[in-house]
Order: structure tokens, then sequence, then C-alpha cells
């Protein structure tokens, strides 16, 4: 049991927490004992979140005590640094455990993407990762106080795919990022990494085609995608 609560004292925020695997970290952070902050620019969606926390950690209903939704959209000007201060006012500290979850795709081949696709994908997933690891870093060190940043990158980034040429450079981008925060970083009792997923079924790869699927299938170890919870679909 004591195993199972090694995250009892942390605050724990999860951008992206609405849907797929962030919701699915949220849980798990929730059940190793963590206090969740749940933040998803579909703020219904990060509430649905946090109703499914219920019993797992924490106090029920509204306080610092208790799991809470946010709503903020991780690419708009100011919305990190708002996000962390509206966190810090609620719970009465900065989150200790940061989980970058937040990310969309926009797939098209190189010779027909429109430049709107590149610019939203690099904006969210690279952009809007940069700018909450800065807030939360920022927060973080000014309270003396050591943390966790976890960034979830793809294994896209490091092996290519097709028709994701804007989602591989943001996924690169957040690697190469998170190594360089990790040793700016250290110094200060805070931790960097990044996670590279390979295929898990969430409602992003839903939208990826069959024939793709048909593909990227083979290339699986396992021969199938993972479930954002761990564990395999058949
Ligand atoms: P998902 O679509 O199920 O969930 C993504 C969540 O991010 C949604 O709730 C969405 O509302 C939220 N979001 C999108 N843009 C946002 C913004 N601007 N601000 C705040 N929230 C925003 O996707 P998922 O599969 O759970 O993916 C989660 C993360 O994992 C993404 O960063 C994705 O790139 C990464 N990833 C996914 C896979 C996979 O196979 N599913 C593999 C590797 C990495």
């Amino acid at each position: 049991m004591a195993a199972q609560l090694r995250l009892r004292s942390a605050l724990a925020l999860v951008t992206g927490a609405g849907s797929g695997i962030g919701r699915a970290i949220s849980l798990r952070l929730a059940k190793e004992g963590a206090l969740v902050a749940a933040s998803d620019r579909n703020g219904a969606a990060a509430e649905e979140t946090i109703r499914l926390l219920e019993g797992m950690g924490g106090e029920t209903g509204t306080g610092p005590g208790c799991h809470a939704a946010f709503q903020a959209d991780v690419a708009e000007a100011g919305a990190a640094q708002g996000l962390i201060e509206q966190i810090q006012a609620y719970f009465s500290r900065p989150p200790s455990v940061v989980v970058s979850c937040a990310g969309i795709t926009r797939d098209e081949f190189l010779l027909r993407m429109p430049e709107d696709y590149w610019n939203e994908v690099i904006a969210i997933n690279l952009k809007g990762t940069f700018l909450i690891t800065q807030a939360a870093a920022r927060a973080l060190v000014s309270s003396g106080f050591g943390g966790s940043i976890i960034n979830i990158s793809s294994i896209v980034g490091k092996v290519g795919n097709l028709g994701q040429v804007n989602y591989a450079a943001s996924k690169a981008g957040v690697d190469g990022m998170t190594r360089s925060v990790a040793r700016e970083l250290g110094r200060h009792g805070i931790r960097c990494n990044s996670i590279l997923p390979g295929f898990i079924k969430t409602p992003m790869t839903e939208k990826v085609p069959q024939k793709v699927l048909d593909q990227i299938t083979p290339l699986i170890p396992m021969g199938h995608m993972g479930a954002p919870e761990g564990g395999l679909f058949m």
C-alpha cells in the first residue's frame, strides 16, 4: 500500500487531461496518492476526468484538498502562466509534478501540407509544451521546491511517419527542448524528462486511416496498439 501512495504529498498538473493518455495519467497519479489539477482546452472533458477520480486520493467536494479541473488552451498567449497562477491560488502551492500531454495531429503528406497545419501543430505540441514548462519551472524555482516535469513526446519524433512531418518535427522538438531544460533545472532539484509513447488507442489514433494502421501495426513488436492505461488492444 505504501508503494501505491508514493505520490501522497504531490500536486500534479496534467494538460490534455480530458482524453486518452492525459486522462489515464491523471487516474494513475491519483491512484498513487497525488492531488490532480486536470487541465484541458475542453473544460467539460477536464471536469469529467475529475469525476472519474472520485474516491481516489483527495477529499470530496471542492477546495485545496480536492482534485480540480481547469480550462486552458496551452497555445494561447498568457494561458500557461495564467493556469499556473490559478493552480497556485487554488492549492496554495505550485504543482510539483507537471505532465504536458496536450497535443494534436493535422496529418497530410509534405507535398500537400497547408502551412496552417504546420503552424497549429507546432503551436500546440511544441510551443504549448514550452510555455507550460517555462511557467511551471518559474513557479517551482521561486518556491524553492524541487519537482518533476514530464513532457509527452512520441516515437514519431524519433523515427518519423508518413503524413506527419509537422507532428514529427513538433515531437522531436519537445524531446530536444526537454533534454536542454533538464540540464538547466537540475541544479534547482527539478527533473525534466520526455516520454515517447508508441501507438496508443485513443481518440487521436481513431483518426488514422485503416490503410495507414495496416502499415503501422506490423511494426509494433507486440503486433497491437497499446492502451492508455497500459495493457494491449487486441
Ligand atoms: P487525445 O486526442 O485523446 O487527447 C488530447 C487532449 O489534448 C484532448 O483532451 C484535447 O482537448 C487536448 N488538447 C488539444 N489541444 C489542446 C490545447 N491547445 N490546449 C489544451 N488542451 C489541448 O490524444 P492522446 O492520444 O491521448 O494524446 C495525448 C498526448 O500523447 C499528445 O501529446 C500526443 O501527441 C501524445 N502521443 C499520443 C500517441 C498515441 O498513439 N495516441 C502516441 C505518442 C504520443
